[in-house]
């Protein structure tokens, strides 16, 4: 397997746009811009962003270890999901492997470019990947598997050796979404980049970080797989405002540390006291910011909190999380609040 049998042809083919900051490779200071049609009278966002958000993925790289020729930045992971679909399955021809229950924008996104979606359920209440029925489940035209680790809904991480089992076996692209890795216990695959041509690790500012509104999604993986990404992606993806503010957050990192391990001591309260809601059958383990419980009737729990003014999410249609509901881990208040409201049901 390489890496360039599995991209499109016609990705592959591709001469990519190319925009006026990237012809204009120069210094700023003193000269004037005249080249992208820019309305010059300065308001702080007149001018196009950084094409290749220079600085941001400094930091980024300084932050997670992982030099900037593997890092690509996406509007929200979502986007950076979306590219990896197209550039390696030909719609109407190739397939994604998802094993559910999972984040539902996998399927969302291969639908939207007519990609086929194959399920292969994770085992019955460890919600661990079931490895030989993955492998048995690909076929020829199967380019990428997602994991998702932490894993959305369920909260539980992926036990390593099945990770590394499936990066050795699968003959496509691996994708570990990791989305929550920063509330786990587990390592980040990002350390082993470099062992795996086939692994991408995404990751979001929109957990942890605190800073889901600014849409900023991180990819990791090899020069070459970047560097088609980069060729693919729209020129201007990252927007000057949210640049701006990821630089501001991420320059932060004290505080972003202190939130989450005020956060994972939330979340241990939180699962004590919800062990001890009479309708709640079961607390699953959470290795991320959120806790999965299976309650006597979902769709009733559902709409009793909503009539208290509490949201969650109602997971009971998904595979496996037949009565299951989603729960946040949010301030120490809201949690005793969610709490309080459920044991007066
Ligand atoms: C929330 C979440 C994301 C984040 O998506 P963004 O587009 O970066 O906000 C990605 N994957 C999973 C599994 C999630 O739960």
């Amino acid at each position: 397997m390489t890496i360039q049998n599995l991209i499109r042809p016609s990705i592959k083919a591709l001469k990519p746009y190319s925009s006026a900051r990237d012809e204009f490779k120069g210094g700023t200071e003193n000269l004037i811009f005249l080249d992208a049609n820019e309305n010059p009278f300065e308001n702080g966002v007149n001018r196009y962003p950084d094409p290749k958000q220079g600085k941001l993925k400094a930091l980024i790289s300084q932050i997670k270890d992982v030099p900037t020729e593997h890092i690509l930045l996406g509007n929200g992971s979502d986007e950076v999901l979306d590219l990896l679909i197209r550039m390696f399955c030909e719609p109407n021809k190739d397939n994604i492997l998802i094993l559910p229950p999972t984040y539902g924008m996998y399927e969302v996104l291969a639908n939207v470019n007519a990609v086929e979606t194959i399920k292969i359920n994770l085992s019955e209440e460890t919600f661990q990947p079931k490895t030989a029925a993955v492998l048995a489940a690909a076929n020829a035209n199967s380019k990428l598997l997602f994991l998702c680790s932490p894993n959305n809904p369920s909260g539980n991480s992926f036990e390593a050796s099945s990770i590394e089992f499936l990066l050795k076996n699968f003959k496509g692209i691996v994708i570990i979404d990791e989305a929550y890795i920063d509330f786990s216990k587990e390592e980040s695959w990002l350390s082993r980049l470099s062992e795996f041509p086939n692994l991408v690790v995404t990751q979001t500012l929109s957990k942890a970080f605190g800073m889901a509104g600014i849409r900023l999604g991180m990819c990791f993986a090899s020069e070459e797989i970047i560097a088609t990404l980069n060729k693919i992606k729209p020129p201007y993806n990252i927007n000057e405002l949210t640049q701006a503010k990821a630089i501001e957050g991420l320059s932060e990192m004290a505080l972003i540390n202190l939130q989450i391990a005020c956060l994972l001591d939330e979340r241990e309260d939180l699962i004590k006291a919800l062990e001890e809601v009479y309708f709640i059958k079961k607390v699953y383990p959470s290795d991320a910011n959120f806790v999965m419980v299976k309650v006597d009737d979902a769709n009733k729990r559902y709409q009793q909190l909503i009539e208290n003014g509490i949201v969650i999410r109602n997971r009971t249609t998904q595979p496996l999380c037949e009565n299951c509901l989603r729960l946040t881990v949010g301030t120490k208040e809201e949690n005793q609040r969610l709490v309080e409201n459920f044991k007066r049901l």
